[in-house]
């Protein structure tokens, strides 16, 4: 089975916008999303712009604010202030990476908690490694919708996350200890990585190396996630082998179309998640 990974995040924003037709009806108002965007970095401009895209599809109130490269770090601290009092502001995010000269600690720690959609707040990481309720990262909230997709009870199962970026690896492993997994996190520095990945019932790949996981290093019947994206001469690939490893896997997300739509799906989630939490 190939995970849809499309389909999955337009059915999410499809909820999403009647959600926000029957908050708008009984609050008047809608959900805000300012995202601040610094440089010309060309990924950047293109999640941004999906970003943009996506939440006006679905009812958001969306705004970029743009600045050049060379911004001052206190200008962007004193924008993420102002909007942090906006009552029509419900998430903020501030698109990485950053330029050096930008404190990426300090901006993530300038937004309030309450409004930091990406997840990316100590007190959200924290509440969300307590097993409290917090705003979760969206690639790894959309991950883990996916495998929920699959499987609805994940209990028990042996689940190998591979890279433990803050941005990814950690917090899926957490949300798959909060479902009763059994956790191994892998990285760069993992002895026998073949081995822990032959262990797996699940297995996420969030690393950044192209076709890193290879078909003899998956069990038959497990699921695979793959959060990679690498750009290659051919195109665009993940982590996995997706040529092999769909051979042996029960379930497999592709690169593109897997993991990638269902990020931007949950960042307009979480959007909506915090103007409920802010209005309730
Ligand atoms: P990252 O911060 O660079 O972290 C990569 C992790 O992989 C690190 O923990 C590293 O280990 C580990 N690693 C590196 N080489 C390894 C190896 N040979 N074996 C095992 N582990 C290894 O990357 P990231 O931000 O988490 O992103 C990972 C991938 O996901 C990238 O391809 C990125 O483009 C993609 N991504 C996709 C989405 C999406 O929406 N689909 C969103 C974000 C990122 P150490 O900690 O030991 O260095």
């Amino acid at each position: 089975m190939i995970i849809d990974g499309k389909k999955i995040a337009a059915k999410l924003r499809e909820n999403l916008k009647k959600k926000i037709i029957d908050l708008k009806s009984s609050l008047n108002l809608v959900p805000g999303l300012s995202v601040i965007l610094i440089g010309e970095d060309t990924a950047s401009k293109i999640y941004v712009k999906n970003k943009e895209k996506f939440s006006k599809e679905v009812g958001i109130n969306s705004e970029v604010i743009r600045y050049p490269e060379n911004i001052e770090e206190r200008i962007i601290l004193d924008k993420i202030k102002e909007l942090n009092k906006n009552k029509k502001v419900s998430g903020i995010l501030v698109q990485l990476p950053l330029p050096k000269h930008i404190d990426k600690k300090k901006v993530i720690e300038t937004i309030l908690p309450e409004k930091d959609v990406d997840g990316f707040h100590p007190v959200n990481v924290g509440n969300l490694s307590s097993g409290y309720e917090s705003n979760i990262p969206c690639t790894p909230l959309g991950c883990y919708l996916l495998l929920k997709e699959v499987e609805k009870n994940l209990s028990g199962k042996h689940a190998v996350v591979i890279g433990r970026s803050n941005l990814n690896g950690k917090p899926m492993a957490q949300l798959l200890l909060k479902e009763n997994c059994t956790v191994t996190i892998a990285h760069s520095k993992t002895k026998d990585l073949k081995a822990e990945c032959n262990k797996a019932d699940i297995i996420v790949a969030a690393v950044g190396k192209p076709k890193l996981v290879k078909g003899d290093w998956v069990k038959k019947n497990a699921i695979v996630i793959d959060v990679g994206i690498n750009k290659i001469d051919s195109g665009i690939v993940g982590d996995v082998d997706f040529d092999q490893v769909s051979k042996k896997a029960r379930a497999i997300t592709p690169v593109p179309g897997g993991v990638g739509p269902m990020t931007i799906a949950c960042l307009l989630n979480n959007t909506v998640e915090c103007f409920k939490r802010a209005n309730s």
